[in-house]
């Protein structure tokens, strides 16, 4: 038997339900994946708790689903996006919008120029396209210099600072960028310092966010006072049971101080922080059928009608170098019911395809539903959902 991942506290207790729905009720269509709003609002609220006076972004790429953008659009400050699909979906949701990411077409930045989205700009010579491009479309651009800081987020999964990237400017390149769309009579934004991602230590969080001020300090006593810093984020969420939440009442305390003596050249700026994976990573569960039971050489399959196609990071193979097991249960399970140990694997002709490796659940038969949680980040649109050419899940927000 191998450890299992931890179920998230937001939805312990038998028979499972979710945003009060029954599993009958959200199983009409599997797979499905469900995404409880009730969570993502607890989550925004958490962070107006501790993050009092800085403004909360959205990163878009970790979750796309309309009617879940639509529902945050009132209860966040903005949205982070990193393309022009991203720009169409949040079109019409009255919120700021920042254009981060490598690689922006000369059509996308034409869109995003025209709809006055802010453009983190990733380069000196995307920089140069976007001033020409709204100098031809006669509007003047929103520009913030993205950073590609001197330093990295300890512990995080994903590092992107301190090293040679394709994201951002080098920072001791950034204060000659801002100079030079200053001069283009460009409306400079400000700064987006983002250094990692999927971290679950507050202290490597708090050092990064104090090395964050200092950079833009440092900046801002060269080229004056930016309107907006975007902290980055990084808040990373548990998914294996050696994991623990993320102290996050820590990370606002020592923002708060910081923030509250800052030096001269930093007063009168506003901070966001963006994030994406603790927003809605919690509030999502995947649901999908068992349609076959099997033995093999002493081992039980439970074959079901989605897996890596629809949730890639729960069979291990989006972005982890050990394969381990996301927290899983047999939705329709009696709370009494015997367990046995099984591996679960999807309907995909690639042994890469499994949800769970030899763990420990409730008998399960053809018909039961397996639960797979911690899908609401980097889910379905992180998948390959054409691999092999299975139907489109559902998807379903309850609780907004
Ligand atoms: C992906 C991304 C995020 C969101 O990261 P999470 O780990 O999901 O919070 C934020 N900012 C930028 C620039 C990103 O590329």
């Amino acid at each position: 038997m191998k450890p299992m991942g931890a179920i998230p506290s937001d939805f312990r207790g038998l028979p499972l339900t979710i945003g009060g729905r029954s599993i009958a009720e959200l199983t009409e269509h599997t797979p499905v994946f469900v995404y409880d709003f009730g969570i993502v609002a607890d989550r925004i609220a958490r962070f107006r708790g501790a993050f009092t006076g800085v403004d909360l972004h959205y990163a878009v790429k970790a979750n796309p689903y309309g009617p879940l953008l639509a529902a945050m659009a009132p209860l966040v400050d903005g949205f982070d996006i990193a393309s022009a699909g991203e720009l169409a979906m949040v079109a019409g949701l009255r919120r700021a919008v920042s254009f981060a990411g490598p690689g922006k077409t000369d059509a996308e930045l034409d869109a995003a120029i025209r709809a006055a989205v802010t453009i983190n700009l990733e380069s000196e010579s995307e920089a140069d396209r976007a001033l020409a491009i709204a100098d031809r479309a006669g509007v003047r651009p929103r520009l913030a210099v993205r950073v590609n800081p001197d330093f990295e987020l300890r512990g995080s999964g994903m590092r992107m600072g301190g090293r040679a990237s394709p994201f951002g400017v080098d920072a001791d390149r950034a204060a000659a960028l801002v100079r030079r769309i200053v001069a283009a009579g460009a409306d400079w934004r400000g700064f987006h310092i983002f250094a990692g991602s999927q971290a679950l230590d507050a202290a490597a969080i708090i050092d990064s966010q104090a090395r964050t001020l200092d950079l833009a300090a440092r900046l801002a006593d060269d080229v004056g006072t930016p309107p907006l810093v975007n902290l980055g984020g990084g808040f990373g969420i548990p998914y294996f049971p050696n994991e623990l939440l993320i102290d996050i009442a820590a990370i606002g305390q020592a923002l708060r101080e910081r923030l509250a003596a800052l030096p001269a050249s930093l007063v009168g700026t506003r901070f966001a922080i963006e994030l994406g994976r603790w927003l809605v990573g919690e509030a999502g569960v995947y649901l999908t059928r068992v349609i076959d039971r099997k033995e093999s050489k002493g081992e039980t399959f439970l074959v079901c009608d989605g897996g890596m196609n629809h949730q890639l990071a729960a069979s291990g193979n989006l972005g982890t170098v050990v394969r381990r097991n996301y927290p899983i249960a047999i939705a329709t399970a009696a709370p009494d019911a015997p367990r046995e140990v099984v591996s679960v694997v999807g309907p995909l002709c690639t042994p890469l395809d499994r949800l769970g490796d030899q763990v420990e659940l409730p008998v399960a038969h053809p018909g039961d539903v397996i639960a797979v949680f911690m899908a609401g980040a980097y889910g379905l649109t992180a998948s390959p959902q054409a691999f092999l050419g299975h139907p489109a899940p559902a998807e379903i927000l309850v609780g907004a």
